[in-house]
């Protein structure tokens, strides 16, 4: 088959080195790809945003399939465009990637369908908003809904901060105006990441995952897209992974199913695990970065026919293997991030770093001038590993992290730090 895969980062880099790695995929294409992915991908420069070009690439070169990695085109109904034009394609339509693209959508189908999620309120205006708040509380969360890279989301700890965020918010402060938000109650608990592979009727758990999202170690300081993840999270017990298929995947396929908008693709619940169970925090319609970096390391199977059947309706009797290792990966970033950084710096040592171990070096934000390799973005390199425990995959990374020399580069030094406390 010939493949192409859409986007740019270290996700889009783990799953062009599976996919590559398939006897299905003879020809492999990464629009725009960066500087790793094109060690397994004809990297090419389309606008993700421009569907048609997109499509008459595809014409051009024959692709037989198209997997999706980012939630913006998805949201803009580029699945939709591909299947139109002919061209098989792997990610959920512009309806169902409703689940990522409003948060006020996702959590009316939650109450319609009993699916554990925070007690929340929609909101047209920050009038209505403030009451609401002043009545209910601290803590309260804050969300914007319509897509913000992150950044749509305040945990806040004092009525002044929430409503700070609230005028932020209807302000303009996301970049486009905000026209919703939601206010919900604040959940207590452990976060964890769950994956399912849904063709529209049914679903397949993937394994589970926890990101560390804050930039400096000890979780502190500002959120970020993600400093580093590892698999399995311990707190995913076989129990917990059944709870969470049963509770919260499956009544939202099913719910998805029955208002016409089927849900074919990779879902991506953000959860928290409270007392009572497991809690839907939000839905993404995407594979996660960065833990698709250590679910692509722990994944035995060819990726591809899964892929496939994702997309063809044929998961019912479909099954995926895993190895039973511990993978982790620690995310460098530029020096700044997440606030801001300058591009264009030198990396050196990745080809040392590469020899370590059980490691595997998945870019994100890079380009090459086809010596040397340049920082090209804020997180801008996920370096990986496989390990018998957490503890040892935690070492082997850092390991390779260390023979990495890019002084204007930094890293979290405790990355897995939850489940390595567990292990002791
Ligand atoms: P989101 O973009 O919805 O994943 O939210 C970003 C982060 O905000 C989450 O990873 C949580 O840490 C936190 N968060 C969102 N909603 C809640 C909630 N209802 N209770 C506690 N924390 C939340």
């Amino acid at each position: 088959m010939n493949i192409l895969i859409l986007g740019s980062g270290g996700r889009e880099h783990a799953l062009a080195w599976k996919i590559a790695a398939s006897p299905l995929a003879d020809k492999l294409y990464c629009a725009p790809g960066n500087a790793g992915i094109a060690q397994e991908a004809e990297c090419v420069a389309l606008d993700l945003a421009d569907h048609r070009a997109v499509i008459a690439f595809c014409q051009t070169n024959k692709i037989d399939f198209v997997v999706v990695g980012p939630e913006g085109p998805l949201v803009a109904g580029i699945a939709d465009d591909l299947e139109a034009a002919g061209f098989k394609t792997f990610g959920p339509s512009k309806w169902a990637a409703r689940l990522e693209g409003s948060k006020g959508f996702t959590k009316d189908l939650c109450k319609a369908n009993k699916i554990p999620t925070a007690t929340y309120e929609r909101f047209k205006s920050a009038n209505a908003a403030k009451d609401y708040l002043r009545k209910k509380g601290v803590p309260i969360v804050v969300k914007a809904d319509g897509l913000a890279a992150g950044k749509g989301v305040v945990v806040a700890q004092t009525v002044a901060e929430a409503e700070a965020a609230i005028d932020m918010m209807f302000g303009g402060g996301l970049g486009e105006r905000t026209w919703e938000i939601v206010i919900e109650n604040c959940l207590i608990g452990e976060e964890a990441s769950f994956f399912a592979l849904c063709d529209g009727e049914t679903a397949i758990a993937l394994a589970s995952a926890q990101d560390h999202k804050r930039v400096s170690d000890g979780d502190k300081g500002p959120n970020t897209g993600g400093m580093g993840a590892y698999s399995p999270a311990p707190v995913m017990t076989p129990e917990m992974d059944a709870r969470v298929m049963d509770e919260i995947i499956l009544p939202t396929v099913r719910a998805m199913k029955a208002m016409g908008a089927p849900y074919k693709g990779v879902l991506f619940a953000g959860l928290m695990i409270t007392e009572e169970g497991p809690q839907l925090i939000e839905y993404n319609v995407r594979f996660g970065d960065p833990e698709t970096q250590v679910l692509m390391l722990r994944l035995m199977s060819d990726l591809v026919p899964a892929l496939l059947a994702s997309r063809d309706g044929q998961l019912k009797n479909f099954d995926l293997r895993w190895y039973p290792d511990a993978a982790l990966t620690v995310v460098m970033a530029a020096k700044g991030y997440p606030g801001d950084y300058k591009k264009g710096s030198l990396i050196e040592g990745l080809g040392a770093a590469a020899q370590v171990e059980g490691v595997e070096i998945f870019h994100a934000g890079t380009r090459s001038d086809g010596n040397h390799i340049f920082a090209n973005g804020g997180r801008v390199l996920n370096v990986c590993a496989r390990g018998n425990t957490v503890r040892e995959a935690q070492q082997r990374a850092y390991s390779a992290a260390d023979k990495i020399i890019w002084p204007d580069g930094f890293c979290r030094r405790d990355i897995g730090w939850q489940a390595i406390a567990r292990e002791k």
